[in-house]
């Protein structure tokens, strides 16, 4: 069985599927899903991330999160926690920034939140030496102080996509013509959950709704709010999506959504507005969206690369000034990627951040 029959089985079945429904199944199938089965990272993989580009990424979060956890009283226990670790390289470059905090590793709880078999394989051979726990879900964090980090963990939760149709909302499908995966449109109906886009949008503009991420959100404000603590989650994405922004890679290559799916990447620009809100109702304070390469320059980027150059030349120091360009500049992942910060209404933001 591969993953293209399974679904056209399903569809043929039960009818056209939700966009929602079908990257749950490309991304996360249980034996045949893209993330399930491999690792997907590195440059002999689909995908690049800023962990995997630099040690510095991991190191300037890391040093974020413990001035936080400083500010905040050293509170111990408390849980570190990472949604989606890929490779653990940002945890893994987080824990040795941080080593020298007095107290830190000492308190903490190390929790990964991921659903891939493979991945968590990867993961316990980077961080073994940390007693890592892997959890199936927020949900399972314990209640108590929380710092968290989630880097490009939410562009890979499932998206719902809608048409705007009069005063109600038309679902795209994943269907089926001449026996192939094909997109279609359901009937319009109203969506309470996009009542706040009719201010905002026209006939025949689409919107993108991100369920998944509304308990993931809850559940970590929620212990945030209760415990103290802080989020720092960074995506590609703004404040508030318009359009069509599902994406496939595939060799580092942009591909086809529909084509070969469990084998390519795909993902969706996060609506941070919405993980912002959801903080909110859940008594969690936010900061305002931060773009990475600001975020990185004020905690002190072009400082770490000097350090890091000062014994490089040739090829090493070229590899170098390249990560540190990619990371920040507003041509590459500096402007399209964001930062969002959680944190307790009574505590100060994690630095880097806008208030
Ligand atoms: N944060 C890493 C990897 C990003 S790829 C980095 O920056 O390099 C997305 C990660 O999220 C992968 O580890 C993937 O297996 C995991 N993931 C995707 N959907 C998930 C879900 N619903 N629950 C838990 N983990 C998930």
């Amino acid at each position: 069985m591969n993953l293209q029959n399974h679904l056209i089985a399903r569809i043929q079945a039960g009818g056209p599927i939700p966009v929602s429904d079908y990257m749950a199944e490309c991304l996360l199938h249980p034996q045949l899903g893209y993330y399930t089965t491999r690792d997907p990272l590195g440059a002999k993989g689909d995908f690049i991330t800023a962990p995997e580009i630099s040690q510095m990424f991991g190191e300037l979060l890391g040093l974020s999160l413990a001035q936080t956890w400083l500010d905040q009283g050293s509170p111990a226990p408390f849980t570190l926690a990472e949604l989606g670790p890929g490779r653990g390289s940002l945890m893994a470059d987080l824990l040795r920034a941080t080593r020298g905090v007095p107290g830190l590793h000492a308190a903490m709880q190390l929790h990964l939140i991921e659903a891939s078999p493979t991945l968590r394989a990867v993961q316990n051979k980077t961080l073994e030496a940390y007693a890592p726990e892997w959890l199936d879900s927020v949900d399972a964090l314990p209640d108590q102080p929380l710092f968290l980090v989630a880097n490009e963990f939410f562009d890979a939760l499932p998206i719902r996509q809608f048409i705007r149709t009069g005063n109600g909302w038309s679902e795209k499908q994943v269907g089926l013509k001449d026996g192939a995966l094909t997109f279609g449109l359901g009937p319009a109906a109203p969506q309470p959950a996009l009542q706040h886009r009719l201010v905002d949008t026209q006939e025949g503009d689409l919107v993108e709704h991100c369920e998944a991420a509304v308990p993931v959100t809850q559940a970590v404000a929620t212990r945030i709010a209760a415990h103290g603590g802080a989020a720092l989650i960074i995506d590609y994405g703004d404040w508030r999506a318009l359009g069509d922004t599902l994406q496939a890679l595939r060799a580092h290559e942009p591909a086809d959504p529909l084509q070969a799916p469990g084998e390519a990447d795909l993902t969706a620009h996060v609506d941070f507005e919405a993980l912002a809100l959801t903080a909110k109702t859940a008594g969690c304070a936010h900061t305002r969206l931060t773009p990475q390469g600001v975020f990185l320059e004020r905690l002190g980027i072009t400082d770490r690369a000097r350090a890091l150059a000062a014994p490089l030349a040739g090829e090493g120091l070229e590899t170098l000034i390249a990560a540190h360009r990619r990371l920040t500049h507003p041509d590459e992942m500096g402007n399209l990627f964001k930062v969002l910060g959680l944190y307790s209404s009574q505590a100060t933001p994690p630095p880097g951040l806008n208030p």
